[in-house]
């Protein structure tokens, strides 16, 4: 049996183990996937081993230790340098992150956008910003402290605080923070996101299974807009395909994935 798992702290909350054991199940695939909590997370490698995975998903906040970890890292993850997505091949750990693409099949319902603004400038807002801009969108980061601005002008992207922002016109409004995800607050002051909703095309918060003051501020906009559903639907869609090591086309392995989200 090929064993799986998803390494976070807390992992608790995590979808990932219903939405890849549906998959296996429908499939009639010999593969099991497990939480595995893990407090330090440059120990990932050492328990990865240690559990024989054969693969496995990383998330918050182990996506830089899990890029560390990897003997090789593929694709856009090495630009982003944080990998949620772990492939034990050839006795190699592997590293992708299929946030980035899952999140650019997400918005593709909102037709063609030419600028975006993310809101938070972590892990997330990285893997987004590289992603959107090698989809030909310009990405904008505007976060409540500096500290974590550097990698986004090291890449060349326009960054601004709170107090040096002007709103002005961005196709897509992006919170990628975790205001909302277990308290009651806005990511940003309500006054600048209803100006920045009135100017934009739609608008999407990474968080998803709950309505954050964010989506219920962008509901009232009555703009297009998406929780994160159907990016944790896609980036797990492309690392299962990984898992598996291409034997099932993505299109096999999106529907009993999806048919999880109802149980
Ligand atoms: P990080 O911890 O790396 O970054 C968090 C960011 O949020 C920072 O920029 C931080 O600002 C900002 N922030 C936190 N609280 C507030 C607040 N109250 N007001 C304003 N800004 C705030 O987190 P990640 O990027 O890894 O994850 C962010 C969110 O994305 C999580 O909720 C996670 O669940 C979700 N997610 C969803 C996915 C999906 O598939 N749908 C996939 C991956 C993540 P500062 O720098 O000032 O501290």
């Amino acid at each position: 049996m090929r064993l799986f798992s998803i390494f976070g702290d807390p992992v608790s909350h995590s979808r990932s183990p219903l939405m890849h054991n549906s998959v296996f199940n429908s499939l009639d695939i010999d593969a099991c996937y497990t939480r595995t909590e893990l407090k330090d997370g440059e120990k990932l490698r050492e328990v990865f081993l240690q559990k024989g995975l054969s693969g496995a998903n990383v998330t918050v906040p182990h996506k830089e230790a899990a890029f560390r970890a990897c003997d090789e890292v593929r694709g856009i993850a090495r630009t982003i340098q944080a990998v949620n997505t772990l492939v034990y091949q050839d006795g190699k750990l592997i590293g992708y992150n299929t946030d980035a693409e899952g999140f650019m099949r997400a918005i593709e319902s909102f037709g063609p956008i030419r600028t975006a603004l993310i809101i938070g400038a972590g892990g997330t807002a990285r893997a987004l910003s590289i992603a959107l801009r090698q989809g030909d969108i310009t990405p904008t980061v505007l976060n409540r402290s500096a500290n974590r601005l550097d990698y986004f002008k090291a890449e060349g992207i326009d960054t601004y605080l709170w107090e040096d922002f002007r709103a002005s016109s961005y196709d897509l409004i992006i919170n990628t923070t975790s205001a909302g995800l277990t308290d009651t607050e806005l990511p940003i002051p309500r006054s600048l996101l209803i100006e920045l909703l009135s100017q934009a095309k739609g608008a999407v918060d990474v968080i998803y299974g709950k309505e954050t003051p964010f989506l219920r501020e962008v509901k009232l906009s009555a703009l297009p807009y998406k929780d994160g559903s159907d990016m944790l639907l896609a980036q797990g869609v492309l690392a299962n395909y990984l898992f598996l090591n291409g034997e099932y086309p993505t299109e096999q392995i999106e529907p009993p994935m999806k048919y999880s989200f109802l149980l």
